[in-house]
């Protein structure tokens, strides 16, 4: 899962719940992209000399742009809510304890039974609520999984096990990486297609 190097404050108010933020990473282009994030986080390229000013001036210029995107992708949320059934509301603090409980369980289940599939060995398993990953695994290998999965069908819970697991044998994205979680997980693509469509409307019920 990705990460992002700066941080910057939207020259205008968004309302709602919306981030007042967008996330900038510059690199060598020569241009300045934006893009609307599944998790409703605007995301701009940019290149690395560009000033902090001049980029707030380009999303000032595209202020309705942002607004129409923005409309848009609540909309499709909400329809892919009410066609899953899952309501769209936020999750409280005691909803979210729960949710970390089955979660330690259920996914370190998933571990146990994964792990002699892929070949490897896992230390600890830590359960947070995170933003940015469904899971992460450590050198040492130390399992990291958000509790938020515990809104995610099995399948999917499923796959972002094994996918964790696989880093144990490669700690990179590579085809071989890929090749290994499709020995054990055959149907990877649609999964993270769904992660893909359904991933920001779990995550904005606390995040949103
Ligand atoms: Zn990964």
């Amino acid at each position: 899962m990705p990460r992002y190097s700066t941080k910057l404050k939207l020259p205008f108010r968004l309302g709602g719940e919306y981030p007042d933020s967008v996330e900038v990473r510059r690199s060598d282009r020569k241009t300045v992209s934006l893009e609307l994030r599944r998790d409703g986080v605007f995301f701009v390229r940019a290149p690395r000399k560009m000033e902090d000013a001049r980029i707030i001036a380009f999303l000032k210029d595209r202020e309705a742009w942002l607004r129409s995107h923005l409309k848009k992708q609540e909309e499709q949320r909400q329809n892919a809510a009410d066609e899953n059934g899952t309501p769209p509301g936020k999750l409280t603090g005691a909803e979210l304890r729960l949710l970390a409980e089955q979660a330690r369980d259920d996914l370190m289940t998933r571990a146990v039974r994964f792990a002699p599939m892929v070949g490897v060995s896992f230390g600890r398993v830590t359960i947070r609520c995170q933003k940015t990953r469904w899971g992460s695994c450590s050198s040492e290998g130390n399992l990291n999984f958000n509790c938020l999965l515990m809104l995610a069908p099995p399948e999917a819970r499923d796959y972002v096990v094994i996918h964790e697991l696989c880093h144990r044998l490669e700690m990179n994205h590579s085809p071989r990486f890929w090749a290994e979680v499709g020995r054990v997980c055959p149907d990877y693509r649609a999964q993270k297609r769904w992660f893909k469509e359904n991933g920001g409307a779990i995550l904005n019920r606390v995040f949103g």
